[in-house]
C-alpha cells in the first residue's frame, strides 16, 4: 500500500505553504473583482426572471456552456486539446485533494480497486491526456493561426503551458522514482514504464526527495500565479458564461429616457459609453475574461473584408484599459470611429465566442455615445438618420412610397376588433422599389390563405435603424409612438416582413411596455403551407437560402424558411449557413454606408453563386437589397428573391 509523504521529512510543510499560496490566489482574484466593481450596474444572472421560469432548459444551457464549456468544442482540435487539459488537470487536482484527505483524515484512498483504477491508472491516464493537450497548445503557440496573432497576440501563455507540463512531468518522475525504489505498482503504467529507464544503482531516494519538493513548489507557484496570468480564464470564463443571457443574440436593452424632461438634467441617463467606467460590470467582466482567441475576428464580416473593425481588437483593447486601470483618463473611442461604425451588428462574433462575450453591445454603446453626445456618424448614415427624424423613415431621396406598392391591390386597413393580424410592412418594403415586391407578394399570400389581416393607414418604421445607428433616443421616441398607436387600435398580433422589425418588437418593445404576439412572414408562410392553407406548384428548381442574421443568429429561426423552400423545390445549403451564416453587410445602419475595397455583400453573393442553385432566396428586405446589389457584380443571370415572392409566384390559385 502506498504511503503518503513516503521518503520525505516534514512533507506537511507543503500543506502549510498552501495557506499563503491560496491567500495570494484569492487576493489576486479579488483585485480582478475590485476592477470589475468600478463598472456600472450590479452583476446579476443575465438570464432574468422570465428565463428562470423556464427552469431546467435554462439551467441545462448554463451548465453546458459555463461548466462544460461546450462552445469550445466547435473547433474540433482546439476543443479536444482543451478537453484533454481540462479533464486531465481536474482529475489530477482531485487526486491531490484525495492524498491530502488521506493524510489529514485517513481517507482510505490507497486501498483496493480505488487505488488500482483511480489513484494509479486514472491519474496516470489523466497526466498523459493533459500532456497531450499541452503539447498541442505549445505547438499552436509556436505556429499560431492568423486569428491568434491578428490584430494582436496575448502573451503569457507560454510560461503557463511550460509550468503545467513541468508539474505533470515531475509528477511522473516522482512516481517512477518511488516505483524504482519500492517496486512496481500494477496499474501505474507510466510510472512503471519510466522506472525502467532509471539506473538501479544511483541515489534514488535522494533524487526522489529533491523532485518531491520541486514538484510541490512549482505546483504551489502555479496556483499563486493563476490570477496574474492569462490562466485566470479558468476561473473567470465559467463565471462570465454563467452570467451571460442564454437567449440567442446580444441583449441590447433600451435606455430609459423617462427622466429626460428633468430640467436640471441631473437624472439624465448615460448616453452610451465614453470611458471604461461607463460600462456595466458585466461588460468589464467580458473584457477581463477574453482569451484573445480570435474566433470572433475570424467570423466578423468587417474584419474579413479588411475593414478597420475587429471585435477581438475592441475587446482586447478594452481589456488592456482594464488591466491598466484606465477608467477615466482616456476615452474608449481610441478604438476608432471607423471601427465602431463598421459593425453590422450581425452577432457572428458573439455566436463564435467560446465564453459568451457580448462584443456587439460594447461596440454599440460606444457608437451610442458618438452619435448622441457628439453627433458623430458617417455622412450617409447621417442622411438616413435625418430622414428618420424628419419623415419617420430612413430611405432619404426615395421616389417610392406606399401608394406604389399598394397599386392594384385591395388591401384592408386594420380594423379594431375585427382584424386579427397587423401586417407590419416596415420602412424597406414601403419605400424601396425592389423591396416593395415583398409586401405585394405577402398581401397576395395572406389573401390566398384567407388570413385576417390589415395594414396601418399611414406607414411607419419600428425605429430599428435609429437604434442600429446608435440613436437610442430617436428609437425610443418612434417606438413609443408606435406602441401608442397599437394600443389605440387594440393591435395584439403582428406579421413582420423584416427580421429587424421582428427583433425590435420582440426584444425591445416589451421593455417599453409594448407586448405583442409577433410572427415573421417566413414562419407564417411555412405554417400556412403545413396547414394546407397554401397550395404550391413544386418544380425541379433549386434554391440556396441566405439566413438573415436577425432571423437565424439573433432569434434562432432557421427551419421555417427552409421548409417553405422545400415545398417548392430543392434546398441547397451554402457553406456558411443557419446561425453561422455570413452577414449581407447591411446591418447596423451599414445599408447606408459607403465602402471601398472588398464589399461584404459581394463576398456573400459570390458564396451563393458558387452553389449550384437556380435561385437565391432570403427572408429580409435588407438582405434582399444587399445581395441583389452584390450579385450584379458577377452576373445578370441569377436573381435574388424574398421567400414571399417565391411562394406567391408558385401559388396554385383557384
Ligand atoms: S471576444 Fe471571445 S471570441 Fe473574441 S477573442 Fe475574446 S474570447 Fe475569443
Ligand atoms: S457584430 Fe458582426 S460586424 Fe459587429 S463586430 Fe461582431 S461580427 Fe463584426
Amino acid at each position: 500500500m502506498r504511503v503518503p509523504y513516503w521518503n520525505v521529512d516534514y512533507g506537511f510543510l507543503i500543506d502549510v505553504l498552501a495557506v499563503p499560496v491560496f491567500a495570494i490566489f484569492f487576493s489576486g482574484l479579488y483585485s480582478h473583482y475590485r476592477k470589475i466593481r468600478k463598472g456600472k450596474e450590479q452583476l446579476k444572472l443575465g438570464w432574468g426572471k422570465a428565463n428562470v421560469k423556464k427552469g431546467p432548459v435554462f439551467l441545462k444551457e448554463v451548465f453546458t456552456k459555463s461548466i462544460l464549456g461546450t462552445r469550445i468544442y466547435r473547433k474540433f482540435y482546439t476543443g479536444l486539446a482543451h478537453g484533454l487539459v481540462f479533464s486531465g488537470m481536474a482529475i489530477l487536482t482531485l487526486g491531490t485533494i484525495l492524498v491530502f484527505a488521506n493524510v489529514t483524515i485517513k481517507l482510505p484512498v490507497f486501498r483496493g480497486a480505488f487505488n488500482h483504477w483511480f489513484m494509479s491508472f486514472g491519474l496516470d491516464l489523466a497526466g498523459i491526456s493533459a500532456l497531450a493537450g499541452l503539447l498541442f497548445f505549445f505547438l499552436r503557440r509556436l505556429f499560431p493561426p492568423d486569428r491568434l496573432v491578428t490584430p494582436k497576440e496575448r502573451t503569457g501563455f507560454f510560461p503557463m503551458i511550460g509550468l503545467l507540463a513541468l508539474i505533470i512531468i515531475t509528477g511522473f518522475l516522482l512516481e517512477s522514482l518511488r516505483i524504482r525504489a519500492s517496486g512496481p505498482e500494477p496499474a501505474s503504467f507510466v510510472g512503471n514504464f519510466v522506472a525502467g529507464f532509471i539506473p538501479a544503482n544511483g541515489p534514488i531516494l535522494s533524487y526522489h526527495r529533491y523532485v518531491w519538493w520541486f514538484h510541490g513548489f512549482i505546483a504551489l507557484g502555479f496556483i499563486a500565479y493563476i490570477p496574474f496570468s492569462p490562466m485566470v480564464h479558468m476561473v473567470l470564463a465559467p463565471v462570465n458564461t454563467a452570467l451571460a443571457d442564454p437567449r440567442p443574440g446580444p441583449k441590447m436593452g433600451v435606455i430609459d429616457f423617462s427622466s429626460f424632461d428633468d430640467e436640471e438634467g441631473e437624472d439624465m441617463p448615460p448616453m452610451g459609453v465614453a470611458k471604461l467606467g461607463d460600462f456595466s460590470r458585466k461588460r468589464l467582466l467580458d473584457f477581463d475574461t477574453c482569451l484573445w482567441c480570435g474566433r470572433c475576428h475570424e467570423v466578423c464580416p468587417a474584419a474579413q473584408t479588411q475593414r478597420p473593425l475587429s471585435p477581438k481588437m475592441v475587446v482586447a483593447t478594452l481589456a488592456e484599459f482594464l488591466a491598466a486601470n484606465r477608467f477615466t483618463d482616456e476615452p474608449v473611442d481610441v478604438i476608432g470611429i471607423d471601427a465602431i461604425f463598421n459593425c453590422t451588428t450581425c452577432a457572428a462574433c458573439m455566436e463564435a465566442c467560446p465564453i459568451s462575450i457580448n462584443q456587439p453591445k460594447a461596440i454599440m454603446q460606444i457608437r451610442q455615445n458618438l452619435v448622441m453626445e457628439r453627433s458623430e456618424l458617417p455622412e450617409l448614415m447621417s442622411k438616413a438618420y435625418n430622414s428618420l427624424e424628419q419623415r419617420r423613415h430612413p430611405f432619404f431621396g426615395t421616389g417610392a412610397g406606399p401608394k406604389d406598392w399598394q397599386k392594384g391591390l385591395d388591401i384592408p386597413i386594420f380594423a379594431p376588433g375585427k382584424t386579427e393580424y397587423l401586417l407590419w410592412v416596415g420602412c424597406a418594403a414601403t419605400y424601396d422599389e425592389r423591396a416593395q415586391k415583398i409586401a405585394r407578394a405577402m398581401v397576395k399570400i395572406l389573401s390566398a390563405a384567407t388570413v385576417s389581416f390589415g395594414i396601418l393607414a399611414k406607414p411607419r418604421c419600428t425605429g430599428d435603424p435609429a437604434k442600429q445607428m446608435g440613436n437610442e433616443f430617436l428609437f425610443t421616441e418612434i417606438a413609443r409612438e408606435n406602441i401608442e398607436e397599437f394600443d389605440s387600435l387594440g393591435i395584439k398580433k403582428l406579421i413582420t416582413l423584416c427580421p429587424h422589425c421582428f427583433n425590435s418588437f420582440t426584444r425591445h418593445y416589451p421593455e417599453l411596455g409594448g407586448h405583442y404576439e409577433v410572427i415573421p412572414h417566413s414562419v407564417l408562410i411555412s405554417d400556412l403551407i403545413a396547414a394546407n392553407r397554401l397550395a404550391l406548384n413544386k418544380s425541379s428548381e433549386s434554391f440556396c437560402f441566405h439566413d438573415p442574421c436577425y432571423l437565424a443568429r439573433r432569434n434562432h429561426i432557421e427551419q421555417p424558411p427552409r421548409r417553405a423552400l422545400e415545398a417548392m423545390g430543392t434546398l441547397i445549403e451554402m457553406p456558411r449557413t443557419k446561425r453561422e451564416s455570413f452577414c449581407c453587410g447591411g446591418g447596423g445602419g451599414n445599408y447606408w454606408s459607403e465602402s471601398s475595397g472588398i464589399r461584404i455583400n459581394q463576398v456573400r453573393a459570390r458564396e451563393a453563386l458558387d452553389t449550384s442553385s437556380s435561385l437565391i432566396a432570403t427572408a429580409c428586405p435588407f438582405c434582399l437589397l444587399m445581395l441583389t446589389d452584390g450579385v450584379k457584380k458577377f452576373t445578370e443571370d441569377k436573381k435574388v428573391f424574398d421567400i414571399a415572392e417565391l411562394v406567391e409566384a408558385r401559388l396554385k390559385l383557384g
